[in-house]
């Protein structure tokens, strides 16, 4: 067909590891059209900071990471916050501290944005797992106070969230309706390839580019709110290689979705206009 992408490419959920394939994962990207990224915070899942200190350290190297892609000549924007995988689990051993740690953690992040270094916070939400009714209800609180802390700030929220049910999208947009939050400013990360308004219920999704998404962005794009990203949530871990969508594949899905009929438009909605309108430029 010899149609050939020539605008951006961003990928809407990349992490990136110094002991991982670190520069070499950017290189990948951009070798194969790439341009844009948003660099996700990774915590060490291990033992996240329980210090102020340790927040601002960690959040410090996602930073410099960033710089280190940008001087490769990708355009990069970084999401901080705390990862329910991590933080969900302080609440079975640190209790209440967890709380606080976990505002810390969102402080720390916002400072950030305001000096102009990140540019919203993620990925945070509610654990991914069954968990205690009591961690739930806590996980839910502290989603919708944070929330408020977006709207507040006129900041987006990058969110983690069960995958599963059919209830997800309609309980963020009402916990987002009663924050105040404008709903496209939620991004839901991982978010399924059905776009359409009816299962988004107005959130923007961060459709993961696995290879079965063409078919069913193809299907629903037409009755989406606001359009969608692409993402692979690539790991960078070399314990996990191909456990993941690699760094490669938003760039390749982008070109299938051009040759199986997406209109341009829609594209560049995906890669510029939506991340400019979520993001800032
Ligand atoms: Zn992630």
């Amino acid at each position: 067909m010899g149609m050939e992408w020539k605008g951006p490419i961003l990928d809407d959920h990349f992490h990136l590891n110094r002991n991982g394939r670190f520069l070499d994962a950017a290189r990948d990207f951009q070798r194969v059209g790439g341009t844009h990224l948003v660099l996700v915070h990774c915590p060490d899942f291990s033992s996240p900071p329980i210090t102020r200190k340790g927040h601002s350290e960690a959040y410090g190297d996602t930073i410099a990471m960033a710089e280190l892609v940008r001087e490769l000549g990708i355009s990069v924007r970084v999401i901080l916050g705390p990862h329910p995988a991590a933080f969900a689990h302080q609440f079975e051993n640190l209790g209440d501290a967890a709380e606080e740690n976990y505002w810390d953690s969102i402080e720390t992040a916002l400072e950030y944005v305001h000096e102009g270094v990140a540019h919203g916070i993620g990925e945070v939400g509610r654990p991914h797992w069954k968990v205690d009714e009591d961690i739930w209800q806590r996980s839910n609180t502290l989603l919708l106070e944070t929330m408020k802390l977006a709207a507040r700030e006129g900041i987006p929220l990058q969110l983690h969230v069960e995958g599963e049910s059919d209830e997800t999208y309609p309980e963020l947009a009402e916990m987002a309706d009663s924050a105040g939050l404008a709903r496209e400013r939620l991004v839901r990360h991982y978010a399924p390839p059905d776009v359409s308004e009816k299962n988004t219920c107005g959130l923007t999704p961060s459709v993961l580019a696995g290879s079965g998404s063409i078919a069913e962005l193809m299907a629903t794009i037409e009755t989406s709110s606001h359009g969608f990203m692409l993402e692979t949530d690539y790991m960078d871990d070399l314990r996990r290689p191909g456990a993941v969508l690699g760094p490669k594949t938003v760039p390749k899905r982008t070109k299938q979705l051009l040759e199986a009929g997406l209109d341009e438009e829609i594209l560049w909605n995906t890669h510029r206009d939506l991340p400019e309108r979520i993001y800032g430029p």
